[in-house]
């Protein structure tokens, strides 16, 4: 199989992440793609950020209608700060044990300014040798060169991706809509778990 794996914090997943793997699917011929939602962020200001059983929820709801998309918790449950190796390391050991076997082809997907920094990663070259590397941007936007093998990684132009985790947050926060933003399922998560500074956006 040709195996993507979607990596992020999903806070919250939106539909610019949705359409980014549909697209990475589309042009890399991916029979599945699987959501990684990162552990809990060390580094990331609690108080604005929803907690990772959360996130992982509201990343099932999203794509719980596409046969293609799946969601693992390996990130999830594994304690300490998400290395990408491990996360990788940890899916095919969860595919091989589930009988799906251990020869896959592997993409690791995700947003191209996150990916610019991998070679600051814990084992870059680990990482290049597992998977090839789907950064996905909006269209436009410049990006930094990491100087990596021209040949292990690739760069999605996504239009959709003009929608961005952190401006769904302020949104919520002042109260201004994020329908058509977020699948209808996720808003209702956001309302219901009081995410983003507990103020509810509008009727979403
Ligand atoms: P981030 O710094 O929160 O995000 C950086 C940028 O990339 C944001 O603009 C973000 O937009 C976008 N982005 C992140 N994931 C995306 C995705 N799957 N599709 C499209 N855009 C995406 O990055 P992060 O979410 O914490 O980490 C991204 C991935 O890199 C995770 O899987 C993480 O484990 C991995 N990572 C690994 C290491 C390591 O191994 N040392 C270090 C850092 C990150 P949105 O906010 O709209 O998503």
């Amino acid at each position: 199989m040709r195996i993507g794996v979607m990596g992020g914090s999903f806070d919250p997943i939106h539909n610019g992440h949705l359409v980014a793997a549909s697209e990475a699917a589309h042009r890399f011929g991916l029979d599945r793609v699987i959501f990684s939602p990162t552990g809990e962020a060390y580094h990331k200001s609690a108080d604005d950020r929803a907690p990772a059983e959360v996130r992982y929820l509201m990343t099932v709801v999203a794509t719980a209608s596409d046969p293609r998309f799946h969601v693992t918790r390996v990130d999830i449950d594994r304690t300490g700060p998400t290395f990408t190796v491990d996360t990788l390391r940890d899916l095919r050991a969860e595919l091989e044990s589930g009988g799906l076997g251990a020869d896959h082809e592997w993409f690791f997907i995700t947003g191209a300014d996150a990916l610019a920094e991998i070679l600051g990663w814990r084992d870059p070259d680990r990482i290049l040798e597992a998977a090839h590397l789907v950064g996905v941007t909006r269209p436009g936007h410049r990006l930094a060169d990491p100087g990596l093998p021209s040949g292990r990684v690739s760069l999605i132009e996504v239009p959709a991706l003009s929608i961005s985790s952190t401006d769904i947050r302020a949104r919520v926060r002042e109260g201004r809509p994020i329908r058509y933003l977020v699948p209808t399922g996720v808003a209702n998560l956001i309302a219901k778990h009081r995410l983003y500074h507990g103020v509810v956006g509008s009727p979403a």
